[in-house]
């Protein structure tokens, strides 16, 4: 693949409709996938809507698609933040104390022992966000559950409409 600024967003939009581009290579390429996906009606990751549990004025939260644990979200920023470090003090405060809440929200809706929560937006590329990753009874303590292996989300209607109504 070309390096993807030689094309028009036109052209980016169609080239990734058909499958011709990877993720990778938006970020290779300085394309954040994330807001371009918000941009451009879903094109990449498809509606996703029915994931979403919550969303103000600065801040997501959504379950995510490969979870590495029942009840894996990630807490995103509206506004496009590289990393957490690019963050201004109020979108943290937001953040963070969010995450909080929705920490505890997920231990008990989704019956885990524990939850834990990390960072990493690396690469050229990047949209800031938190994974917040339930440990259950049955899984050993530690830092290997934060590299579970993925799995594809199972819908459960319930559980959505337990988190949006808690985490309100
Ligand atoms: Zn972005």
């Amino acid at each position: 693949m070309n390096n993807l600024k030689d094309f028009s967003e036109e052209e980016v939009v169609q080239m990734v409709r058909e499958g011709k581009v990877t993720n990778r290579e938006l970020t290779d390429s300085g394309i954040c996938p994330t807001c371009f996906n918000k941009a451009h009606d879903g094109v990449l990751f498809g509606d996703d809507s029915e994931m979403i549990v919550y969303e103000d004025d600065i801040i997501e939260c959504f379950l995510v698609g490969n979870p590495r644990a029942n009840g894996h979200v990630a807490v995103s920023t509206k506004k496009h933040f590289k990393d957490m470090m690019d963050i201004d003090d109020i979108t943290c405060e937001r953040v963070f104390k969010f995450s909080k809440k929705a920490m505890n929200v997920i231990r008990e809706v989704y019956n885990s022992e524990s939850v834990y929560l990390c960072t990493m937006c690396d690469g050229p590329m990047n949209h800031f966000h938190v994974q917040l990753i339930p440990r259950y009874d049955f899984e050993e303590r530690g830092s290997d559950n934060f590299v579970k292996p993925r799995f594809k989300y199972v819908p459960d209607k319930e559980k959505v409409l337990e988190l949006r109504r808690r985490l309100k």
